[in-house]
């Protein structure tokens, strides 16, 4: 499917509230808008697994949204000029990667994505982490052999917000740990996000997708 279009996330100039969830996400919170409805936090409109990419390298920008399925632009309102102002594109990780393998020689790369992943780790709370995917697995134990890594690390990075961060998930509630397992399937397994990317509205997509989610959760869950 070809991509028609790019969302919009906005990073607002005043305090937010997400009015999916009711969190309070500050000032300067990341948010996407929906038609005369109001503001979404980025973990509820699915865009919470994408990575900022800011502006400046033409060409690696070019690339990462050839190579991204769905991709954002960040826009920021400036007092002095009056008008939004781009300040870069959210794309996924492993776009990024490509288009910087593109873009730079072999060894260049590789230090970049040394320097990407050690900010990573930073930010991720490695013993929570491990509990999480301990619990995970326990819970799907089909689940393929290292995903349930991936899921932890992100469900409990500090900025993908309410899924590994809230209080129930502290607890290692199986909800909180099906929601995130339901977002990773729907991102990586399913056409989701080539949904969004087509125009899609997030609950159009989720219902063309939902007999595929629900068909690799309980595959993923079965103990035989
Ligand atoms: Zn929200």
């Amino acid at each position: 499917m070809k991509k028609i279009f790019d969302l919009k996330v906005f990073i607002s100039s005043r305090d937010s509230t997400c009015d999916e969830c009711g969190e309070n996400l500050g000032q300067k919170a990341w948010i996407t808008l929906i038609e005369n409805k109001g503001a979404l936090c980025l973990s509820c409109a699915d865009l919470d697994h994408l990575v900022f990419l800011p502006s400046g390298d033409t060409a690696l920008t070019r690339r990462s949204r050839k190579y991204s399925t769905l991709t954002a632009i960040v826009l920021k309102w400036s007092r002095t000029r009056k008008r939004y102002e781009r300040q870069g594109l959210l794309v996924e990780t492993e776009a990024i990667e490509k288009a910087e393998q593109e873009c730079l020689k072999d060894d260049e790369a590789r230090a970049r994505k040394r320097e990407r992943a050690a900010l990573r780790r930073a930010e991720l709370d490695s013993e929570y982490v491990t509990s999480f995917a301990i619990r995970l697995r326990e819970l799907y134990p089909k689940c393929p052999k290292g995903k349930e890594k991936i899921i932890a690390e992100h469900a409990c990075l500090k900025y993908s917000g309410r899924v590994g961060r809230s209080s129930s998930a502290k607890n290692l509630d199986e909800n909180a740990i099906r929601l995130a397992v339901i977002a990773h399937i729907r991102h990586a397994e399913t056409r989701y996000d080539q949904l969004l990317s087509k125009g899609y509205d997030r609950w159009g997509a989720r219902e063309k997708v939902k007999e595929e989610v629900e068909r690799i959760l309980t595959k993923w869950q079965n103990s035989k």
